[in-house]
């Protein structure tokens, strides 16, 4: 017998609890399969809140974490995002089901490739996942209505803040690599950029350049 239903139910309950309330997201944590994204040796705590290891010396993140900046991006059915840091590719699929385009880039071959196949055998089909480097977007690949980085930048770049269309989005961790950074949410209004502090979290850093390393 399956052991799924109850422990996505306390699932749900944990995130509600820790105070995500929209409904959309919601719905989309407990129809994207958490499970499918970790580790074999990992499956039975794939619904857990806490961030896992993956292949590369990378995690996927803690769900509560997922669905909380998935909230603050205010998605909306025709917006183009751009992620950076695929890792597993949980993220990317989260907030496909509630955008138009995900675009969505990782500095490690491996990882890349295997959440383009993993997320491609899921049916997850308005995902783009590019192996490169977060720091340089390919210029052909546009403007954005939201950003969401999600590996710690010492500082956000002006040349991504330049991606973002206007009325647009982007967060991400900000701080040092090693500890806490926070998270920040940046606006692009007409005037210029409106930023503000979320909340205290932890990230694996985002590191210049694609690795040498597969
Ligand atoms: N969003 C992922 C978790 C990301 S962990 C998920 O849902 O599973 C952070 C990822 O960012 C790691 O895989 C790391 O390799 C990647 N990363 C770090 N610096 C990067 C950069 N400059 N460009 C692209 N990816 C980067």
């Amino acid at each position: 017998m399956s052991q799924e239903p109850p422990e996505k139910m306390m699932f749900q309950l944990s995130l509600r609890r820790r105070g995500i309330s929209d409904q959309a997201v919601l719905r989309t944590m407990e129809e994207v399969p958490r499970e499918a994204f970790v580790t074999v040796t990992d499956r039975s705590y794939a619904y857990r809140d806490s961030a896992l290891g993956i292949a590369c010396g990378q995690t996927i993140s803690q769900p509560f974490v997922v669905a909380y900046m998935t909230e603050q991006l205010q998605l909306r059915k025709n917006h183009r995002v751009l992620e950076i840091g695929t890792g597993s590719g949980y993220q990317a699929a989260v907030l496909s089901r509630l955008c138009g385009h995900v675009f969505t880039i990782e500095r490690y071959r491996t990882l890349a490739d295997s959440a383009r196949a993993r997320l491609e055998k899921l049916g997850y089909h308005n995902i783009e996942v590019m192996f490169g480097d977060g720091f340089d977007i390919p210029a052909g690949a546009g403007d954005f209505d939201r950003i969401i980085v999600t590996a710690a930048m010492e500082k956000i770049p002006d040349s991504l803040l330049q991606r973002l269309e206007p009325g647009g989005v982007l967060i991400a961790p900000v701080g040092p690599h090693q500890g806490t950074q926070t998270l920040v949410r940046v606006t692009r209004s007409d005037g210029g950029f409106d930023s503000k502090d979320l909340v205290d979290v932890r990230f694996v850093p985002a590191l210049p350049g694609i690795a040498r390393e597969l």
